[in-house]
C-alpha cells in the first residue's frame, strides 16, 4: 500500500492524506471507506452498466443516502449497488467492502477508466471497484407475491439476511425520533415513488423468503431481526413480544442455521430471557451516542420512554443472559459532533467516545459503531455536514486500543474481521482489527 502522499494541495484526496498522516496505524483502506461512508458516492450510467448481476440498493431500513430520492433522478439513482469492494489499484489497497451511500455531489465517484470500473476522487483513480454479488435468490417472489428482497435482502457481501419486520419507529415526531434517524421519512419517500415497501411483514412472508433464500443455496451466516422501537404495542404485542415471535417462528423451522441477531430497546431482563430462549445469540441494545446529556438531547424517545440510566444498567444486566461479548450495542460514531447538541472539539468527541467503549467493555459488552451520513430527511441530517474525518478515523484508533487494553477479540457475528476479510460494510471498525486476534467464540 502507498504511503507517499497521494497528490497534495487541498482537495477530499489531500485531506485523505493529511487525516492518514495524522493516524498511520489506521489503513489508507480504512479512511477512504470512512470518506466514503460520511459524503456518499455516485455512479455514472457507465460503470453501473459494466457490471451485470449484482445488488442494487435495498433501502433494507434507513435511506442511508445524502439526498432524499425525490432529488435524484435515473438509473444512478435506481441501479446504484447495495455495496462496493475497493481493491488494487494505484494504491494496492487490500479488499474492503463499503455500503453505498448516494449523493451526486460527493467528490467521490464510480466511473469507468479504461474500461474498468474505478473509485475516482476528483480526477484522481483509487482503486477498483467491484458491485455486491447478488444473492441466488434475487428477483424471486414470496407466495403472496411479494418482492423477495423487500422482506429479506442481504448484505455485508453475502453474510447477513437483513429482516427489518417493522419498517416505521413509534418513537414518533421531534420530541420522540431519534434526531439524526429517518425511518419514518425514509418510509414515506419510498411509498411516494410506489416502490413495494411495507410496515409490517407477516411472520409467514418473512419464513418464505427465507426458504426461497435457503432453495436457492444463499451462502448468509447470520440474520438481523429489527425494525423501529414499539412503545404502547403492535398487533396486540408489546415490543418483546412483537420481535420474538419471529425468532421463535425462524429457529423452529431452521434451528441454529443462522446466527440470530436481534436490535430492540434495552428492555427489562425477563424480556431479554426470552429473547434468547427464543435462539437470539445476539442482543443490540442500541445507545446510539454515549455522553449522558448528548442522548438525553439527541434520543429524546429514549430518554422518554426508557431513560438513559435505566437503558444503561439493562446493557449490562443482559451481559448475564447473552454472555461476554454478545451484547453488542451500536453507537451513531460523528452524531455526537452533530450541531446544536454536539461537541465542537474532535478530541472531546473522541474522548467521550472512548469513556463510553472503556465503561463498557471493562464490563463485558462490545460496542460497535456505524458511521454517521446526516440523512436529509432527519432533524440533524438537515442542517449538519458530516462530522469531522479526523473524528471517524481517530475513532477507529480508539475502538481498536481499546478492545486490545481489555483482552478481547472481535465481536461474533460480523465474519472475519482485519484488513482484507473484512465484511461489515457501515463503518471500518472490522477492518482495522487485528486479524489474529480472532472472534468471541459464540459459545462460550
Ligand atoms: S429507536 Fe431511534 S434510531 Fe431506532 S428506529 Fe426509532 S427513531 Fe430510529
Amino acid at each position: 500500500m502507498a504511503t507517499t502522499p497521494i497528490r497534495g494541495g487541498s482537495g477530499a484526496l489531500a485531506h485523505v492524506e493529511s487525516v492518514h498522516a495524522l493516524h498511520p496505524d489506521v489503513p489508507l483502506e480504512a479512511v477512504v471507506k470512512e470518506d466514503l461512508l460520511r459524503r456518499g458516492v455516485w455512479f455514472t450510467p457507465e460503470a453501473l452498466a459494466a457490471h451485470r448481476d449484482y445488488a442494487a440498493k435495498s433501502y433494507f431500513i434507513f435511506s442511508f443516502d445524502r439526498r432524499p430520492l425525490a432529488e435524484m433522478q435515473g438509473e444512478e439513482r435506481d441501479r446504484a449497488p447495495e455495496e462496493i469492494s475497493l481493491s488494487g489499484g494505484p494504491f494496492g489497497f487490500k479488499r474492503v467492502i463499503v455500503s453505498v451511500r448516494l449523493d451526486p455531489e460527493s467528490p467521490w465517484k464510480v466511473e469507468l477508466v479504461d474500461d474498468r470500473v474505478t473509485l475516482v476522487c476528483e480526477g484522481t483513480s483509487v482503486a477498483e471497484v467491484g458491485f455486491a454479488p447478488r444473492p441466488p435468490y434475487y428477483g424471486m417472489k414470496t407466495a403472496d407475491g411479494t418482492p423477495v428482497v423487500e422482506v429479506a435482502p442481504t448484505i455485508e457481501w453475502g453474510y447477513l439476511l437483513y429482516l427489518t419486520v417493522f419498517r416505521l419507529c413509534q418513537y414518533f415526531g421531534r420530541d420522540e425520533e431519534c434526531r439524526f434517524c429517518d425511518i419514518n421519512e425514509n418510509f414515506r419517500q419510498q411509498r411516494a415513488l410506489g416502490r413495494p415497501y411495507y410496515p409490517v411483514k407477516p411472520v409467514e412472508r418473512v419464513l418464505d423468503a427465507l426458504r426461497l433464500a435457503v432453495g436457492a443455496g444463499a451462502s448468509a451466516k447470520a440474520y438481523t431481526l429489527t425494525g423501529g422501537s414499539i412503545t404502547t404495542e403492535l398487533d396486540g404485542l408489546d415490543e418483546a413480544s412483537f420481535y420474538v415471535r419471529y425468532a421463535e417462528a425462524i429457529e423452529a423451522e431452521f434451528p441454529g442455521r443462522w446466527i440470530g441477531k436481534m436490535v430492540v430497546q434495552a428492555l427489562p431482563i425477563e424480556s431479554v430471557k426470552r429473547i434468547r430462549a427464543a435462539g437470539i445469540r445476539i442482543y443490540h441494545p442500541n445507545y446510539e451516542v454515549w455522553d449522558a446529556d448528548k442522548f438525553r438531547l439527541i434520543c429524546p424517545g429514549k430518554e422518554r420512554y426508557v431513560g438513559r440510566d435505566t437503558w444503561i444498567r439493562r446493557i449490562l444486566d443482559s451481559v448475564d443472559v447473552f454472555g461476554v461479548g454478545k451484547v453488542i450495542p451500536n453507537f451513531v460514531g460523528g452524531v455526537e459532533m452533530s450541531k446544536p447538541h454536539g461537541f465542537a472539539h474532535v478530541k472531546d468527541a473522541l474522548a467521550s467516545a472512548e469513556e463510553g467503549l472503556d465503561f463498557m467493555m471493562a464490563r463485558g459488552v462490545i460496542p460497535r459503531f456505524t458511521t454517521w451520513c446526516p440523512e436529509p430527511l432527519s432533524e440533524l441530517g438537515a442542517d449538519n455536514p458530516p462530522a469531522p474525518l479526523e473524528y471517524h478515523v481517530g475513532l477507529l484508533s480508539v475502538y481498536r486500543r481499546t478492545l486490545e487494553k481489555h483482552g478481547l477479540a472481535a465481536p461474533p457475528g460480523y465474519g472475519e474481521p482485519g484488513l482484507g476479510n473484512a465484511v461489515f460494510s457501515v463503518s471500518a471498525f472490522m477492518d482495522v482489527l487485528d486479524a489474529s486476534r480472532g472472534t468471541v467464540p459464540l459459545d462460550a
